[in-house]
């Protein structure tokens, strides 16, 4: 086995560490929660029954949108965006750059593509070979092109983008309202111990570190939650929050967004009764997006909305951009 390959598994196996850590937190809690507190401390039944039931809902929901943000692979571009075997050809022949950009605008043409480089040229991925369909960016981690890339999550292990966003903003609501639920239940105990009306059993220890870990993860994951309840208000990822995407006609932050309502559809769907779940129903195809169609070229921006199956009429409401 070539040496680069088993330097590779290795950083593939290490990648797993952070998600291995979040799930022997999610299981001592469990243990600690369901054994220490509700068995052996809390003596009366209906208060544990409650008690059990509501930690099991949010825990389910917790452990169900994050493991839907770890195994959703993320989306990749459709083949369209390769270029045709005779245009691959002529672009690898070439060394010069502006006779390259010709080729690739050639193509680009014909695709739904608004967003270009800073300096505006055509955005292609090398490695990936492809046309980067606009709000895509390449992923050295996960080694390709990903749709709609947010960014590159350790704790997930995993990029996200188009194919999960939804459900790691879940994740993220989940896990904060799992440390509510722990806080709010422990905290009553808690103070109990520590006033010295229970028993000093080892299950002091357990609800002691209960309260501490759920009150510093929640304090942690709130800030990054109401982060991206932002970016989603907006139509934003977080790449485009750092860097503003560069159109035809210059860089616009707010280039794609709908106004408040359709920006939150785009990510959690049109239909209110799948919000809460973790299961897809974001809008669109990932590969092109309804933007603030300003100074862009009528024709190529109705063939886009036609292909988003979405109204024509969007282009032309739309205000214009800074
Ligand atoms: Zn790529
Ligand atoms: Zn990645």
């Amino acid at each position: 086995m070539a040496p680069s390959h088993v330097l590779r598994c290795c950083q593939r196996a290490l990648n797993w560490i952070p998600v291995l850590f979040i799930n022997l937190v999610v299981g001592w809690s469990y243990y600690a929660y369901v054994v220490e507190l509700c068995v052996y401390t809390i003596p009366n039944n209906a208060e544990r029954i409650s008690y059990l039931v509501i930690f099991h809902i949010f825990l389910t929901m917790f452990v169900w949108s994050y493991w839907k943000t770890i195994c959703s692979r993320p989306a990749a571009a459709s083949k369209a965006f390769g270029l045709p075997r005779a245009e691959k050809e002529l672009y690898e022949r070439e060394e010069r750059a502006e006779t390259q950009q010709e080729i690739l605008k050639k193509v680009a043409r014909d695709l739904p593509v608004f967003t270009r480089t800073a300096g505006g040229a055509i955005r292609y991925c090398d490695h990936c070979q492809i046309i980067k369909p606009d709000r895509c960016h390449h992923c050295s981690t996960c080694e390709m092109c990903v749709l709609k890339m947010d960014h590159h999550c350790p704790w997930v292990n995993n990029c996200v983008g188009f194919s999960n966003y939804k459900y790691f903003v879940l994740f993220l609501a989940y896990a904060s309202l799992y440390c509510v639920v722990i806080c709010a239940t422990v905290i009553k105990y808690f103070i109990k111990f520590w006033t010295k009306q229970l028993p000093d059993t080892h299950a002091k220890f357990h609800i002691l570190f209960l309260f501490f870990v759920a009150a510093l993860f929640f304090v942690s994951i709130l800030s990054l939650l109401s982060y991206h309840l932002w970016l989603v208000g907006k139509n934003r990822t977080t790449i485009e929050a750092f860097r503003a995407p560069v159109f035809i006609n210059g860089q616009d932050k707010s280039g794609f967004s709908l106004g408040f309502k359709r920006n939150v559809a785009e990510v959690f769907g049109d239909e209110a009764k799948y919000w809460i779940f973790p299961v897809f129903s974001s809008l669109g195809d990932g590969l092109s997006f309804v933007t603030r169609l300003v100074h862009i070229d009528p024709e190529q921006a109705n063939s886009v909305l036609q292909h988003n199956g979405k109204r024509p009429t969007v282009s032309v409401t739309m205000e214009s951009g800074p």
